[in-house]
Parts: C-alpha cells; sequence; structure tokens
C-alpha cells in the first residue's frame, strides 16, 4: 500500500502528488529509515552488524531514489541506481538478509543462481528469466515487479578465466555479466510472460528494470588472496608474515573494486554494484544462536512441535554446540543445522505422540549418536 501510494506521488499529478507526498512522510518512510530495518534484520540474522548496517542503508537509499527523487524542489540532481553486492561464504546469511527485507517491504522477491544463466542462444536460462520469475512474484502486476528485488546468488562463479572454471561451459562467464548488466543498469526489457525461451511471435510483456534493486552474492573464493597480495605490494614489510586464516576474513573489510575486476568481474558491473558489504564465516557460537535465537529458530519450531504434543524439549548446551560443531563440518554454513537436527530428532518424533507429559532431554551423547534421549515425566502435565 505505502509502496503504490508512493508510486503515485511520483507518477500522479502536480496537486495530487504534494497531498500523496506529505502523507508517504509520515507512512512509510518513517517505517524503512536504516534502524527500523536493522531491527528487523536483528529478528533473523545473527550476526553480520556491520553487512545488516550496510544493507540496510543500501536498501533505504533505494527506495528513496525511487520515491523522493522529486522532493527536493529545484534541485535536479538524480540520484544514481546503487544495487549491492554481498560478499561472503556459503550459508552465511546472504539470501536470508535480502529476503527478510523484502518480506518485511512488502515487494515481490526472485532469488536465481548466476551458474544457470546462459547468454541468449546457449544452452541454460537467458538471464531474462530473471524477470519472469520477478513477474511471476508479483501476481503478474507489472509496476509491482518493477519495484522489486531480484537476487542473483553466486555472482562469483561467472567471472571471466577465474581458475576454478569449467572448461566444459560453453559459455563465457563474460557473456553473462554483460547481459546481467543490460538488465542491472536500468533498461526497458521484453520478457516472455511465461519463461522459456524467446521465440518469434511471442507476446512480450515490457519491464522497466530501473527501480528493480538487484543484489548480487557470492562466496568469491580467492579474493582474500587477490586483496593480500594488493596489500603486500603496496606496503613494504606488510604480508611478509605467513597471515592466519581469521586474518584473512580480516582482509576482505579492505576490499576494492579493484580486486574485483582482478577476480574476474567485469568493470561495468562492478560499476552498478556500489554498495559492498562483506559477511563473516558462521562460527560455532554463531550457529547456537542460531539455532536458539532467530525468530522462527529451529529449535523454538522444534519446541513448538512437542508442546502440540504436550510435551517438552530440552536441548543441553553441550548438545547445541554438537550440532553446531556437525554443521561447521559440512561447510555449508547454518544451512546445514536444519538437516542435522532433522536427523538427531527423527527417532524422537517418531515416539513423540506417546510423550505427553514428558520433558525430553537431548545431551551431546544423543547428538552424536552414542545415547538414547532422556525421558523424565514431568508434573506439570498429566499424560
Ligand atoms: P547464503 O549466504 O549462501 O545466501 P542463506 O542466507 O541462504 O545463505 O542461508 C541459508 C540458511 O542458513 C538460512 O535460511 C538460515 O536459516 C540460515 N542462516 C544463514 N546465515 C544466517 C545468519 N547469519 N543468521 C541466521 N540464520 C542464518
Amino acid at each position: 500500500y505505502c509502496i503504490d501510494m508512493a508510486y503515485a506521488a511520483i507518477h500522479g499529478s502536480e496537486g495530487q502528488n504534494e497531498a500523496i507526498q506529505n502523507q508517504n512522510k509520515e507512512i512509510d518512510f518513517e517505517a524503512i529509515k536504516p534502524k527500523a530495518l536493522m531491527e528487523v534484520l536483528n529478528r533473523y540474522v545473527i550476526g553480520q552488524e556491520r553487512a545488516k548496517k550496510i544493507f540496510s542503508v543500501g536498501v533505504y537509499n533505494h527506495y528513496k531514489r525511487i520515491f523522493r527523487q522529486t522532493d527536493a524542489q529545484g534541485d535536479d540532481t538524480e540520484i544514481s541506481k546503487s544495487n549491492i553486492l554481498l560478499v561472503g561464504p556459503t550459508g552465511s546469511g546472504k539470501t536470508l538478509m535480502a529476503q527478510t527485507l523484502a518480506k518485511f517491504l512488502d515487494v515481490p522477491i526472485a532469488i536465481c543462481d548466476a551458474t544457470s544463466l546462459t547468454e541468449a542462444g546457449y544452452v541454460g536460462e537467458d538471464v531474462e528469466n530473471i524477470l519472469t520469475r520477478l513477474l511471476q512474484a508479483a501476481d503478474g502486476d507489472v509496476k509491482r515487479a518493477e519495484q522489486g528485488i531480484v537476487f542473483v546468488d553466486e555472482i562469483d562463479k561467472i567471472a571471466r578465466m577465474s581458475e576454478n572454471r569449467s572448461i566444459t561451459r560453453d559459455v563465457s562467464g563474460e557473456g553473462v555479466q554483460q547481459a546481467l548488466l543490460k538488465i542491472i543498469e536500468g533498461s526497458l526489457v521484453n520478457i516472455p510472460p511465461k519463461g522459456g525461451r524467446k521465440h518469434p511471435n511471442q507476446e512480450f510483456i515490457q519491464i522497466d528494470t530501473s527501480n528493480i534493486l538487484f543484489v548480487c552474492g557470492g562466496a568469491f573464493d580467492g579474493l582474500a588472496d587477490i586483496i593480500e597480495r594488493r596489500i603486500g605490494k603496496n606496503v613494504l614489510g606488510f604480508g611478509q608474515d605467513k597471515r592466519s586464516k581469521d586474518d584473512k576474513e580480516n582482509l576482505l573489510d579492505a576490499l576494492e573494486s579493484d580486486d574485483l575486476v582482478h577476480f574476474g568481474l567485469i568493470p561495468e558491473l562492478i560499476g552498478r554494484l556500489h554498495v559492498v558489504a562483506t559477511l563473516n564465516k558462521i562460527t560455532q557460537d554463531d550457529m547456537v544462536r542460531i539455532l536458539t535465537e532467530p525468530k522462527n529458530a529451529i529449535l523454538k519450531q522444534y519446541q513448538k512441535l512437542f508442546a502440540i504434543d504436550r510435551a517438552n524439549l530440552k536441548f543441553d548446551d553441550e548438545a547445541l554446540k554438537e550440532v553446531a560443531r556437525l554443521a561447521i563440518e559440512r561447510k555449508t554454513g547454518a544451512r546445514g543445522l536444519r538437516s542435522i537436527m532433522e536427523e538427531v530428532m527423527t527417532d524422537i518424533m517418531y515416539e513423540l505422540p506417546e510423550l505427553a507429559g514428558y520433558d525430553v532431554v537431548i545431551t551431546k551423547e544423543v547428538v552424536s549418536g552414542k545415547e538414547k534421549p532422556i525421558f523424565v515425566k514431568n508434573n506439570k502435565i498429566s499424560a
């Protein structure tokens, strides 16, 4: 609703314009200021404080640019579009951040993987299909889609000439980057309404991408080494000692756009991703927090399932740490937590309907499969 009002503010007549804009000041811009967005992110995303802050500011500025461009009377300065690049390991919360704010702002979001994209004419998905998906997420409402968010994951995998590129791919990453650039920089794009390949005699829907917020994410393995080499070259005596892994992570804070060029992104694309935030690898402590703290945290969900059957689920601190440790072993970031919990809980869930009136205590040994869980009859609820 707010966004619609704001849209009308820009596109409506002069008189309406002012009235609606005044309303906007009270309605939406208060609700989407960076601190408010940060607060929303805090409910769902653990850690990543700096990235959450940068992301909040980036999103706020984006919508300010769309809806407030005409505010300052007589000022014809145009705020240029700035899309967002999130650099961080897999399962560290990049997609989660974008999803969380899209939901809060009530704008459609399309999430896609850069590795599935190809240049037009090659095997794979045309870049335009991203927009088809966004349109679908907007229930076919073009105006809504044009204010939505597109999240392109694994953008690092379409870097040109990076060492880990597979030679079996017949398409240069650079071609895909060019195609992406075209829609990211803001243009009118014809899309096939149902997705799939473009073919002649097909009806197209035209989407204006100039107000769509593009968020690109990637792990950028090896980027820290590139930064290290650059810094090492420039600073005498620095970079001679072998640096620890932690130091390498901190190196990402020194990221400059040149490093991304070095990595294999084309400068034009980097030029469209002004806002860059780096996310840290999820630590064991973070994992435990992710299990227990966010709204809809996995442990809370299981506890709810237990409560419905009038049982209590209790996880020891050591048990939570063990789940976290196993997730780290899988190297998929926090993404691994759910399947580990699923594995631990399946047998117990099988018994759950008969456990009304019991406390079920999960210890570290239960998580590692060495012992059975402890069932303690409690007096609170009678079976
Ligand atoms: P990626 O960084 O690869 O985009 P995701 O954001 O998709 O990773 O994370 C995968 C899942 O792991 C999320 O759905 C969420 O459940 C969990 N997760 C990852 N990072 C965090 C975090 N910082 N805080 C809370 N949950 C997280």
